[in-house]
């Protein structure tokens, strides 16, 4: 008599760490050893036996220390719910002084953030959309993801450790005459959005905020840079005013108007998955008179693209409607 076709189905193969083939059967969580039975044999084996070696395996495989595995919280993430996961900079006040970040805006920084996010996208798996502004990028998995068996420690700290580590391996493209002085970090959470309004909300909450710290920032360093005014004196003149009087400041004493700052500044970034042609070169073999000649050649891939736009109104979303797909 063979095992049922359940049994056999959520019977796993497995080698040891000594190459031993051993059988995993996660009904029963016992791990079975093939000294008693071998792999090759094993699709055909009783279920008399079947019970004989579940019986045997649980007195060889589990060790006496097993059981601190009951000690490791069960962190899944919600079913069907979006996760994201934010990265912020640590102490990246200090940082950015450190290294002679330019006020209010460093465009460096802000690309270097950028290529690190589309890192982290490149390189793990099912993030649908991601958002940065200043020290921060928000990454959205896929509804339906299964990836890592939906664990917030692995998604976090995969998102993590990848975008810090690019960080550093980026920077000098980024930043050719100023070395990097020493190790940034990044702190992660991880957030469960139920539906798709709480996530655009969650979203739009991260780009409004962009918004409010942007403006401040660029009055407050105009007032310091232009004006004259210690940091303490621009704090003091800015305290209570509301966006319009931020926008006025700018307006009638530096001639800025606001809504010309560069949208990266203003908007953030988006990184969602596009098409973009990519011209490689190529040795070509086909007629005789270009024989090894090198050619361009256009081909199309998907990559993680940035956009400075609006994603709080319901334009982005509709002309970008395969990110929110049900299937997503
Ligand atoms: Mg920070």
């Amino acid at each position: 008599m063979r095992t049922s076709t359940t049994a056999r189905a959520a019977t796993k193969r497995h080698r040891n760490f000594r190459g031993e083939a051993f059988l995993v059967l996660p009904s029963a969580g016992r791990m079975w050893s093939a000294c008693n039975v071998k792999v090759r044999d094993c699709w055909a084996v009783t279920s008399v036996t079947l019970r004989r070696c579940l019986k045997l395996g649980a007195a060889m495989a589990k060790s006496k220390f097993e059981y601190v595995r009951n000690f490791e919280a069960d962190d899944t993430c919600l079913a069907h719910c979006w996760v994201v996961v934010r990265l912020d900079g640590r102490n990246f006040h200090r940082f950015a002084e450190k290294h002679n970040f330019a006020k209010p805006n460093d465009s460096r920084a802000l690309h270097l953030m950028t290529k690190c996010a589309q890192t982290v996208m490149t390189e793990l798996e099912d993030i649908v959309i991601a958002y940065g502004q200043s020290d921060e990028y928000s990454f959205v998995f896929k509804r339906k993801s299964n990836w890592f068996k939906r664990r917030a420690s692995k998604f976090m700290t995969h998102v993590a450790s990848q975008f810090a580590s690019s960080y550093v391996f980026y920077w000098r493209d980024y930043f050719e005459d100023q070395p990097l002085l020493y190790p940034p970090g990044f702190d992660g959470r991880v957030i469960v959005y139920p539906n798709n309004q709480t996530l655009k909300d969650y979203l739009s909450w991260r780009q409004a905020d962009c918004h409010v710290n942007n403006l401040y920032n660029t009055v407050f360093w105009a007032l310091v840079q232009q004006s004259g005014l210690t940091p303490v004196q621009a704090q003091e003149r800015l305290q209570g005013t509301l966006a319009a009087d931020k926008n006025e400041i700018l307006f009638s004493e530096f001639n800025i108007n606001y809504n010309n700052e560069p949208l990266m500044y203003r908007k953030g970034t988006v990184l969602i998955w596009q098409k973009v042609g990519e011209v490689t070169t190529k040795e070509v073999k086909l007629p005789a008179e270009i024989e090894g000649k090198k050619m361009a050649v256009t081909r199309t891939r998907i990559k993680p693209v940035p956009l400075y736009c609006d994603i709080i109104g319901d334009a982005f979303w509709k002309e970008h409607p395969e990110i929110l797909d049900e299937d997503s």
